[in-house]
Formats: structure tokens, C-alpha cells, sequence
């Protein structure tokens, strides 16, 4: 109560609860409508009525759920990185595994691009996201503008995307009915934590809305963002929605680029895609990983290792590799060129249709990450001369098709969608205008 009491002191809010956002117009960053949210008190939430956006949500306890939560995950993420992730006993060999060695094994073998991939995805992103939560949310309790509070809040924002905890628990499941036939496993209390970091960080992710952070760290230098209205002279924010005069270049609101559009949203969405089925090439032609035996000595590529499974009977694994691997990075691919033709010449479908597929690509990316983490771990259990996994050039291209792929969505501007909607189909401009 003490805290919640303690925010936002600005005038205009002495009629509505601490916490709250007054009405105001937004832009929708996913199509660009144009409309105004009623007041937003804590535990409310509000969505774009045409193509179902998130445009805010905001925690019942604003301030002391994120803060709860991110304190909860760092706590976690200390020990998974310090405690047993598996013990893995085959014939004589005994490997106790945790993450640091798993970094520690990829940096000795001269795989440093695999350890600074897995360093970055499930240990760099998810520490500074944190801590930036932290860092915002504890200048929001004592309502003091720390250094440097913007950037940390667009930070935070742009981090989301590459925590790949969840990725990396999946990924040692599969490892383990890989392994499995070959080896007696346990795992330990990291394993099992990291399943429950991979939900705490889901959660504070979505109990952080940087609309109303944005709002927050304004009011506590005394502007109020919602005191500038909607015109035919002000754009929406692409970062923190609110509305700012046309003719600047920065948001006064998050110190954000202002622009109507991402400026050469299409060029550099499509550069990174070609670049995508470029490395797509060699990314499936050379070996993901050497297994080295005392019998056999095997270089396997993608779809080698997806055979090699299906026939062993391991057709969940199959599955599940061919999925990560093969499907989502090509479905991912021709989603991209049909949003990109549909944005640049003509629409493929409808703009609500396109804006699900968007969606979808979007946020499935990251999950091919799966097989090179695979590698990862296999690589990390086998490093004695009996039996030796090493991981393949096609790692290197694998790695470079998920974020190039990652890179070339998170460049693309929905909103074009919704423009070229607008010259092709009136109907579409009008209907829902202004409501929420
Ligand atoms: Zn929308
Ligand atoms: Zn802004």
C-alpha cells in the first residue's frame, strides 16, 4: 500500500488512482491504427480492436509484481549457474555438468562463437534484462529519475527477444532421450530451477509494459505525455505509443528515433532475409556435428541426424529436430517473403491474416535454436577420446539463418500492411476508428 501510494503525484492524476495512465490517443505499433484509450488503472489492460495487439497491461501491484518477480529470477538464474545441471555416467566416464562448464568446454575447443551464442541467449540477455528491470523499477519506488532511465527501459524492451532459457531447457530434454540409450542420467537442482527461471523470466517479461514505464519516469520530471493531442500534425511514437509532434526527430516521451514508419523497414528486412537463405545453403549441406567412437567415426548433417532418429525408433526426437531445424526455419523464410511482397506490391491476404502470420513468425524463431543447443550439450558429455562429440561447420550458418531470420522480422513494419490496406480496402480505414 505504502508503495502504491507512493507513485505518480501529478496533478492531473489527483481524480485517478496512483498508477494510472489518463485517456489518451496511441498508435497501434502492429497496424497502425490511430485511437484513444480510455483511463488505465493498475490490473487493466488494453488492446487494439482491429488486430488484437497488446497496447498495455498493467500489474494489479504495478511496481511490487515485476519488482517480485525479477528478484525471484535473479535469484534463480544465480543458482542454476552455480549448481549440478546433470550427471551423466557412461562405462568409466562421469561427467558432472553444469552451465559454466558448459561454456568453458565450447571456449577451450576453439568454439568460441558457439559459447558466445549460448553465453548471450540464456545467460547475457536474461541477467541484463533483469537487472535493468531492477535498476527501472527501483527509481520508480523511491520516484527518482536514475541515470540513464530511458535507455535502460528501451533496453530492456529490445532484450526480450534473445532470452533463450526456455529454448535451452527443451533442447537439454531432447539432448537427454539422445543420450539416454547410451548413458545412465541425473539431473540436478539446476536442471529442474532452470524450468522454473524459463517461467519467472516469461512473466516479469510481460509484467514490464514500457507504455506505462515511459509514462512513469515522465511524470517524475513533470511532464505528462497525454497532454499532447492527436492531430493531423503529431505522429504516434513506434516505441512508446504516445503521441509527439510531427516535425521533431526524437520522442521527448523514451528519446526514441521519431519516425511515421521504421525508415528502409523493407530493405533491411529483406537484406537480413536473404542473407537468412544464403547461409540456409551450407547450414543444411555441412556437417552439424562429428560423433567420434572407437568404431565409427561420423559427420552428420541436419537431416542425417533427423534420419538417423526416425530409424532408431526416436521419432519424437525426429520430430522435434525436423521441426526446430528444417520446418520452422523455411516456413519462417516463405512467411517472411509473402509478408514483405504483400507490404512492398500486393497484399497476399487480408492485412488481419497477414498481421497473425507476422505473429506467428515472430515469436516461433527463436525456437530453432534448439538444435544448436542440442550440440551444445551433446558436445559438453562427450569430450573423452571413447567416445567425442564435436560440433560442425553447419553450426556457424545454422546460428547465422535463426538470427539473421530473428533480425529481418523484428526489422519489419507491420503497420505497411495496414497502409497498403487502406488504399485497396476503405471499408477497413473506417470501421472500428477510435473505439477500444
Ligand atoms: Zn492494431
Ligand atoms: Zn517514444
Amino acid at each position: 500500500m505504502t508503495r502504491q501510494s507512493s507513485l505518480t503525484t501529478q496533478p492531473v492524476l489527483d481524480t485517478i488512482p496512483a498508477g494510472s495512465i489518463p485517456t489518451h490517443h496511441v498508435g497501434c505499433p502492429r497496424c497502425g491504427l490511430s485511437l484513444s484509450i480510455p483511463t488505465i488503472v493498475p490490473g487493466d489492460q488494453a488492446q487494439c480492436p482491429r488486430c488484437n495487439q497488446h497496447l498495455v497491461r498493467v500489474e494489479k501491484y504495478p511496481i511490487d509484481t515485476p519488482m517480485a518477480y525479477a528478484s525471484a529470477s535473479l535469484i534463480i538464474m544465480i543458482i542454476v549457474y552455480s549448481q549440478l545441471y546433470m550427471i551423466v555416467d557412461m562405462f568409466t566416464l562421469h561427467v558432472d555438468l553444469t552451465l559454466p562448464y558448459m561454456l568453458s568446454t565450447l571456449a577451450q575447443q576453439d568454439y568460441s562463437l558457439l559459447a558466445e551464442v549460448m553465453f548471450l541467449l540464456t545467460f547475457g540477455s536474461p541477467l541484463i534484462f533483469l537487472l535493468l528491470c531492477l535498476y527501472v523499477y527501483i527509481g520508480l519506488y523511491y520516484q527518482h529519475v536514475l541515470p540513464g532511465m530511458l535507455y535502460a527501459t528501451r533496453t530492456l524492451v529490445r532484450l526480450r527477444h534473445w532470452i533463450m532459457v526456455d529454448v535451452f531447457f527443451i533442447a537439454t530434454l531432447v539432448a537427454y532421450i539422445k543420450i539416454i540409450g547410451n548413458a545412465q542420467i541425473h539431473f540436478g537442482l539446476a536442471f529442474w530451477l532452470m524450468m522454473v527461471l524459463a517461467m519467472l523470466l516469461i512473466r516479469t517479461s510481460q509484467g514490464v509494459p514500457e507504455h506505462w514505464i515511459f509514462y512513469q519516469i515522465q511524470t517524475l520530471t513533470g511532464n505528462d505525455p497525454t497532454l499532447v493531442k492527436h492531430n493531423d500534425s503529431t505522429i504516434s511514437c513506434n516505441y512508446c505509443l504516445f503521441e509527439q509532434p510531427m516535425e521533431q526527430n526524437t520522442c521527448n516521451v523514451c528519446g526514441s528515433f521519431l519516425s511515421k514508419r521504421k525508415p528502409l523497414s523493407l530493405r533491411i528486412s529483406m537484406a537480413f532475409l536473404l542473407s537468412a537463405i544464403i547461409l540456409y545453403i551450407p547450414a543444411n549441406l555441412l556437417p552439424m556435428m562429428s560423433t567420434r567412437a572407437p568404431n565409427s567415426n561420423l559427420a552428420s548433417t541436419i537431416l542425417d541426424g533427423i534420419e538417423y532418429m526416425w530409424k532408431d525408433g526416436d521419432i519424437f526426437i525426429a520430430v522435434v529436430i525436423f521441426s526446430a531445424s528444417m520446418a520452422i526455419p523455411v516456413l519462417k523464410i516463405i512467411a517472411m517473403l509473402i509478408l514483405l511482397y504483400s507490404a512492398a506490391y500486393q497484399p497476399l491476404m487480408s492485412p488481419g491474416k497477414l498481421t497473425i502470420l507476422y505473429r506467428i513468425t515472430e515469436s516461433i524463431g527463436r525456437w530453432s535454436m534448439i538444435d544448436i543447443f542440442v550440440v551444445i550439450i551433446l558436445m559438453s558429455v562427450f569430450t573423452s577420446p571413447l567416445a567425442r562429440v564435436t560440433p560442425g561447420a553447419a553450426t556457424v550458418y545454422f546460428c547465422g539463418v535463426v538470427i539473421f531470420t530473428m533480425v529481418s522480422a523484428l526489422s519489419f513494419d507491420s503497420r505497411l500492411l495496414w497502409d497498403e490496406a487502406k488504399t485497396t480496402n476503405h471499408t477497413i480505414r473506417r470501421r472500428k476508428r477510435h473505439q477500444l
